[in-house]
């Protein structure tokens, strides 16, 4: 808490070894206007930071509150809409999209943000931190075909995944290691199936290759995050199924409109909580699996 003489903002920045630091700033540095952080959630992207990435943001899942109460969420990355590969629908690609439109981050008690975008009172309190991933599935859900789809992984982001798909009428089935994971994406309505599926979704690499395996002649698969470690994959089954390999990354301002409205109707998954003060610790629990998501308060 900070007295009222002083106007620092605390802030988990990324020091000249790339390690998390919570950092007393004078201001929030950069344009737009002033968001109160009410929680940010922790992103794989996030995480692929950590000691890489000296000086990166950290944290863009953001819910908080204008000067005026507002309640908002942001937009960290906005592309032109103008240009041949916005038009495409290759927005992430955009190289107005580099630009990063929030400082100091959503780890942070206050930031600026050039792009806030209103939440209404059905996403309530720390709901707000499911619009952005929420809608960079929406985005990437139109890449993937209908019908039988495998979803690898059901962490956070899978299980979004799963109701998503399920919401669009496709038989879900699923992958995953863990047998909490695996029981919660059941809950959602997905399937623990074997066989042949249309299209598959990675949200985890360690079962790309079986994807690969179990798509039918034709069939789609969308890769949805970084991978961490080189991924062995079967060019021979793309090639012989005639398979399409697609990527989707982030969002796009008609998707977090998407996420807002689908977001209510939604059961998220479950959230770990945790002060600023605890970054590291939120970080290694999230690594080790042992936190679906973590978000964490001022
Ligand atoms: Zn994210
Ligand atoms: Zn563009």
């Amino acid at each position: 808490m900070r007295a009222a003489y002083d106007t620092a903002v605390r802030a988990v920045v990324l020091d000249a070894d790339g390690l998390p630091e919570l950092a007393e700033l004078a201001d929030p540095p950069g344009p737009g206007v002033l968001v109160r952080v009410a929680g940010c959630g922790l992103c794989g992207s996030d995480v692929e930071k950590i000691g890489r990435a000296p000086g990166a943001v950290l944290g863009h899942e953001v819910a908080g509150a204008l000067e005026d109460g507002t309640r908002v969420t942001v937009m960290h990355r906005v592309p032109c809409g103008r240009c041949a590969r916005c038009l495409a629908g290759h927005e992430s690609t955009c190289d107005e999209f580099a630009i990063v439109r929030i400082g100091p981050g959503g780890f942070a008690d206050t930031l600026r943000a050039t792009h806030v975008v209103p939440l209404p009172d059905a996403v309530r309190d720390l709901d707000g931190v499911w619009v952005e991933p929420l809608a960079c599935v929406l985005r990437a859900a139109d890449r993937v075909p209908r019908g039988r789809v495998l979803v690898v992984g059901c962490g956070a982001v899978g299980q979004l995944w799963v109701q998503v798909l399920r919401e669009r009428g496709d038989e879900v089935v699923v992958a995953e290691p863990r047998r909490e994971r695996l029981e919660q994406a059941l809950a959602l309505g997905a399937l623990d199936e074997g066989g042949e599926v249309d299209a598959a979704v990675v949200t985890a690499h360690a079962g790309l290759d079986d994807a690969v395996q179990r798509l039918a002649p034709g069939g789609t698969l969308l890769v949805f995050a970084a991978p961490d470690a080189a991924v062995p994959v079967s060019v021979d089954a793309i090639y012989r199924k005639e398979l399409s390999l697609r990527g989707s990354r982030s969002a796009t301002p008609d998707s977090f409109r998407a996420a807002i409205a689908l977001l209510p109707s939604l059961r998220l998954p479950p959230v770990t909580t945790l002060p600023l003060e605890r970054f590291v610790e939120g970080v290694e629990l999230y690594r080790r699996g042992d936190a679906l998501k973590v978000v964490f308060t001022p």
